[in-house]
């Protein structure tokens, strides 16, 4: 038992913690194929006000379903404007299943008004909090999950204990068409929802592995360029909106082939770790830097280019001051770099733009006898 509680204090923060740059874009992707599919359905929930009047249904159902689905349209029409909009709403997929949850709840309080037996005991609604659950692991959002199942828990929850409190005598409880309402089943139907809930948050929480993985370089730990892919765009956005400037660094290790010939390629790989160590010690925070290539990196930095290149040279100073020792006691390897810069929005309009523009300068350095940074064309 106390191993568990353990677990879960563990477990907790990670669960709890906002998904990382590409599953935020995979996730913003899942909002807008929900947004869709709920769209539909509501089209579709304009039928059943029509054909209960077509086949003779009395006219006040037929006007409370038409209102009820009218308003469903609405608000999905909202909610897909929204989500195209792509991760620019980050409440979005709590508010819209927050709604998917709440629109269950509404149907069967209407229901319940008119037979408590049809709310607490009918199957197909109910399944609405269950499809609102397993729709959130589209979202790719533990936290998603866990608020939109303990919405509908503590929805239904207060339903039932309503209903059994307004239940005057226990005939009304009793249907031929339903059956009896029993503790028992409610209680069921509680303990399904939890399961639910618990089983989509850990099937997101293993997305969320699986897609963080996919963005992470499996030697350094630092993001890849499926990550750059996914940020840079948010970045320059971000740069946009608040007229500063984005500048990028392409940094690649000089000479590095003499390290894996003369000390072989681990020691080429633990040398690649220190430079990762220096330069991550280096950066500042709101610098991301991403490894791209073999021995090459990207540093983007929200300045503009003459403090970027500071920043770069005074990289390159401290890995020349931090040699790589292959071994304990074995000649150390001085490391240095060379680095091309660009800048958004002045030299690239985008990613692969301002790569070629700073990988330009990088051949410049190299060309310029390597150990150096390169902001300018010559
Ligand atoms: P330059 O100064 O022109 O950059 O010379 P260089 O030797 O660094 O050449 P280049 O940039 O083309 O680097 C290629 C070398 O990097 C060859 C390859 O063995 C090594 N390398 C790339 N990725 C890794 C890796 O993950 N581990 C190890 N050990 N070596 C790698
Ligand atoms: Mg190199």
């Amino acid at each position: 038992m106390q191993v568990f509680v353990r677990h879960i204090r563990d477990m907790l923060p990670l669960l709890l913690a906002q998904p990382d740059e590409v599953m935020l874009e995979v996730g913003s992707g899942g909002e807008l194929i929900v947004a869709r599919l709920r769209a539909v359905i509501a089209l579709l929930l304009l039928l059943l006000p029509l054909i209960n009047a077509a086949s003779g249904g009395s006219v006040r159902e037929t006007m409370i379903g038409l209102g009820g689905a009218v308003f469903v349209n609405v608000f999905a029409q909202v909610w897909l404007s929204l989500a195209r909009s792509r991760r620019a709403h980050r409440w979005l997929p709590f508010a819209t299943s927050a709604f998917d949850v709440t629109a269950a709840t509404l149907v069967l309080v209407v229901l319940a008004f008119n037979h408590l037996p049809s709310a607490l005991n009918s199957m197909v609604v109910w399944c609405g909090y269950l499809l609102a659950i397993l729709l959130t692991a589209l979202r790719g959002d533990v936290r998603v999950t866990l608020f939109a199942g303990g919405l509908a828990l503590a929805e239904y929850a207060l339903l039932v204990i309503v209903a059994f409190d307004s239940a005057t005598s226990p005939e009304q409880l009793i249907s031929a068409d339903y059956g009896a309402v029993t503790v028992g089943t409610q209680v069921q139907r509680l303990v399904l929802l939890t399961i639910t809930t618990l089983m989509t948050a850990m099937v997101t929480f293993r997305m969320q592995r699986v897609v963080e993985m996919s963005g992470t370089d499996g030697l350094t730990g630092l993001p890849n360029r499926v990550w750059l892919l996914h940020r840079a765009p948010r970045a320059m956005d971000a740069v946009q909106r608040d007229g500063s400037s984005l500048s990028l660094a392409l940094i690649d290790i000089d000479n590095f082939k003499r390290v894996n010939d003369e000390a072989g390629h681990r020691a080429g790989d633990r040398a690649l770790k220190h430079v990762v160590t220096v330069l991550r010690e280096g950066a500042e925070p709101g610098e991301s830097l991403v490894r791209i290539g073999g021995q090459e990196f990207v540093l983007l930095m929200r300045k503009p280019i003459g403090s970027a290149w500071e920043r770069v040279d005074a990289l390159r100073r401290q890995l020349l001051q931090r040699p790589f020792e292959p071994e304990r006691g074995g000649e150390p390897f001085r490391l240095s770099l060379s680095a091309g810069l660009a800048t958004y929005p002045q030299e690239g309009a985008d990613l692969s733009r301002l790569l070629r523009r700073a990988d330009q300068r990088l051949q410049e350095a190299k060309r310029e006898g390597r150990n150096r940074v390169v902001a300018r064309d010559t």
